[in-house]
């Protein structure tokens, strides 16, 4: 096992995401013993000793937006944060695409405690068949009171609301996530003001996914002490993995910051699939910059580790690529993916994108110029820090990192018209 473990402690099994199945594992006792013995800015405060970081592409302590959110609210006409008693939304992405939601259920959390109404939505963002399940059973829950108007009898008031989404990759981004379920298109917002003081329906909102959400009652049962042990002293806790590619076993782990990546990729996941050497592997999901086989060596799955070698965690989404893949058809299938995926407000995204898209389409075609790849590094840094949100910028950290690192397959690819690998993604056959 890839370090200590705090979300997936139970064997998955027909009824293990059952609610019976969740009480026999002591589930909602944290609820219980906070709704009973705490105060909200306990909570709050015990939430915030326990140094956890959101566990989204853009990691920041969920406390801190909790805090704002509880407190303020903002003026239509004159835009100023007020103190407020009004309604609060929790927003949390159930389905962040680049890996899958954990297995647990949303418990423990009470920060948001006050009077008024309060009201949790999770937001799932594709019709898969996996959803319905936690629906069903969020329904159950409310029945049995743990939902409501009047939690355990407590007076706390906490009500959940599922939505399933129609799978735009932009709206992962907390603001474009709160328009599209306001049931507009899915653009994010320039800030300020903050979704903590004018979030969804004008209305305070925090956005943490459900991931850090299902760590709060973790971190409430044992205590924000213990919770710090655990991990490093920057990045304390874990985090769910999910790793695909030419990886000889894929799937989602939960890994303590703090291990070993190549220990995590060579032992426990089998290393390369088919017995190949391992080329490169993105990190964190496609936004971030490719790692090399000798770079990740002495790399820990930690914050300051990763940046320290150039790169990120991300959203945990670790894509193994294995020697012998063209990565000049990777980029390729990148850009096309950010090119599609863009909503088109900005206009160094929208004509960014495509004009990047058109370029490596260009090159695989056969038809690259020698000016090609000066041309994507170029568009990509004018992007950077120019867009509405991240989606600009993270395109061009891909191009970047892939480019500063294997400039030589462009190179051949340009002056050959063909790839120095045969033009494969998919893994090479090993004897
Ligand atoms: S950066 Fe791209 S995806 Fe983000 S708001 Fe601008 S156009 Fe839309």
């Amino acid at each position: 096992m890839p370090g200590r473990q705090l979300l997936m402690t139970f064997p998955v099994t027909a009824t293990s995401h059952t609610l019976a199945d969740y009480r026999a594992r002591g589930g909602y006792g944290t609820l219980s013993k906070v709704l009973a013995t705490m105060k909200p800015e306990q909570v709050t405060k015990e939430v915030a000793a326990s140094g956890i970081l959101g566990h989204a592409a853009r990691p920041s302590p969920p406390a801190a937006s909790g805090r704002s959110c509880t407190s303020t609210t903002v003026s239509r006409t004159t835009c100023a944060p007020t103190p407020t008693k009004a309604s609060r939304h929790l927003q949390g992405p159930l389905d962040p695409r680049e890996r899958p939601a954990p297995p647990r259920r949303v418990d423990g959390d009470r920060r948001l405690r006050a009077a008024g109404e309060e009201c949790l939505r999770l937001h799932p963002r594709r019709v898969r068949p996996a959803l319905p399940a936690p629906r069903r059973s969020d329904r159950r829950g409310l029945r049995r009171r743990l939902l409501g108007p009047s939690i355990l009898g407590t007076g706390f008031a906490l009500d959940l609301v599922a939505h399933r989404g129609a799978g735009s990759y932009v709206c992962g981004e907390a603001s474009g996530l709160l328009t599209s379920l306001e049931g507009r298109k899915g653009y994010p917002r320039n800030r300020p003001p903050r979704l903590t003081v004018r979030g969804l329906y004008q209305r305070p909102t925090v956005v943490n996914n459900v991931e850090t959400l299902s760590n709060l009652a973790g971190i409430l049962s044992m205590g924000a002490e213990a919770f710090r042990k655990i991990g490093t002293a920057k990045s304390p806790g874990t985090q769910l993995v999910s790793i695909s590619g030419h990886v000889a076993r894929p799937g989602v782990y939960e890994l303590e910051f703090g291990y070993p990546v190549a220990k995590f990729v060579y032992e426990d996941c089998g290393g390369v699939l088919g017995g190949g050497k391992l080329k490169c592997i993105v990190p964190g999901g496609i936004s971030t910059k490719v790692l090399t086989a000798a770079e990740l060596e002495p790399v820990t799955y930690d914050h300051a580790s990763f940046q320290k070698a150039g790169s990120g965690l991300g959203s945990g989404g670790m894509i193994v690529i294995a020697e012998g893949t063209c990565m000049v058809r990777l980029l390729q299938v990148m850009l096309r993916f950010y090119h599609h995926e863009s909503c088109g407000q900005c206009t160094p995204c929208r004509e960014g994108m495509g004009w990047m898209h058109q370029i490596i389409d260009r090159i695989v075609g056969g038809d690259g110029r020698p000016g090609d790849i000066d041309r994507l590094i170029e568009i990509s840094e004018a992007n950077d820090g120019t867009t509405i949100c991240g989606m600009g910028d993270a395109a061009g950290y891909a191009t970047v990192g892939i480019l500063a690192k294997y400039r030589d397959e462009f190179e051949y690819f340009v002056e050959h018209k063909r790839s120095r690998c045969d033009g494969r993604l998919e893994v090479p056959v090993h004897a």
